[in-house]
């Protein structure tokens, strides 16, 4: 269970004049959204659940709020990413009620290993307790460089699945602390550098060398399975953070010029059971780089994302991961919640 600031979020809406919301909440959060629906409702504001899948803060559901005749937005989970937002958007960010230190302390000798200046990221939920880590490091003689990032993340050090611009600082290695595999292995593919992963829930300690070294070999596999495709459907996103069209148009003009067929096919939620009666021999994915990572073993045909198409077409030699990128930084978050979009003056 997280601790839900529902003064806050009511403070917000009054200071808005809402008078119905919509809260979008991942699947995780799913009863903290009924308890803050509860609330909001004995305080007399009309309130709309949204039930579809969300995953970031790519995905806000304003577009459905306004449908809905919201006054604004609820995103619960994740903080907030620069988008243009259709209604004042309210955004709660999670943050995890587990200590980090025990788990630094605990992997001292290995963190070590990673040279003398180390650059510290980590995830929104692990955020909160980035400055403590850092102290502590520093103690301990360390140089700590803890990078910006750019307009997708909220908070220097913070780093998202799409995202390790924080992460690229001039630093020996790069100290990950968080759960889950995706994450740090994005950050040792972006970076290049040696990535080790502190799990504060555990106290383990991963080096990320051999599964950055593993997912590639995988990823070239899809690359393999992709060399006699003679037609491609390169998906765009619809989903605001996700979507990349000029990209996906670049894709498509590549493939074009190297004799491929290749259409472009719009999609909201990406999944291959939506696809079924397309002809398309294989799948460029141009949204979130999770998809064709995480769930390429539910497609039957081959799926790739941008930058591997360039290796299939032999344009470049060497793996890169597809991030999306931002613009600079410039706004400043408050580590709690905050409020964007119209009205909000943001
Ligand atoms: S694009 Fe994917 S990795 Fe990036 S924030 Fe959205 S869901 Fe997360």
């Amino acid at each position: 269970m997280h601790e839900i600031p529902y003064e806050e979020i009511l403070d917000n809406l009054r200071a808005l004049n809402a008078q119905r919301v919509l809260i979008q909440s991942p699947e995780g959060l799913r009863r903290e959204a009924e308890e803050i629906a509860r609330f909001l409702e004995e305080k007399s504001i009309d309130v709309i659940l949204h039930g579809e899948i969300n995953y970031g803060a790519c995905d806000p559901a304003d577009r459905e709020a306004k449908l809905l005749g919201c006054d604004a937005l609820i995103h619960l989970g994740h903080s907030y990413m620069r988008l243009n937002l259709e209604v004042p958007t309210i955004f709660v960010p999670a943050f995890a009620q587990v200590e980090v230190i025990p788990a630094l302390e605990k992997n001292l000798e290995e963190i070590r290993k990673l040279g003398k200046k180390i650059a510290l990221v980590t995830t929104a939920q692990h955020i909160h307790r980035l400055d403590e880590a850092r102290g502590f490091l520093e103690r301990k003689g360390f140089e700590v460089l803890v990078g910006r990032g750019d307009s997708r993340v909220s908070w220097p050090g913070q780093v998202l699945g799409c995202n390790f611009s924080s992460a690229k600082v001039n630093a020996d290695g790069v100290l990950f602390i968080g759960s889950g595999y995706f994450h740090p292995l994005g950050v040792a593919l972006a970076t290049r550098k040696p990535t080790l992963a502190i799990n504060p829930y555990s106290g383990d300690a991963i080096w990320m060398t051999e599964e950055a070294e593993r997912l590639v070999r995988k990823r070239w596999a899809q690359v393999a399975k992709a060399i006699d495709a003679r037609s491609f459907g390169v998906i765009v996103s619809t989903k605001k953070g996700q979507l990349r069209l000029a990209e996906a148009r670049r894709v498509v003009g590549l493939l074009r010029e190297h004799g491929k067929r290749a259409e472009l096919i719009a999609m909201n939620h990406i999944s291959y059971g939506k696809l079924e009666g397309f002809s398309f021999d294989a799948y460029v994915v141009v949204a979130c780089p999770r998809v064709p990572i995480d769930d390429y073993e539910n497609w039957r045909k081959p799926i790739l994302t941008p930058r591997e198409v360039e290796l299939l077409l032999g344009l470049r030699e060497d793996y890169v991961f597809d991030e999306i990128t931002g613009t600079d930084r410039d706004f400043d978050e408050p580590m709690g919640v905050s409020v964007h979009g119209p009205k909000a003056g943001l």
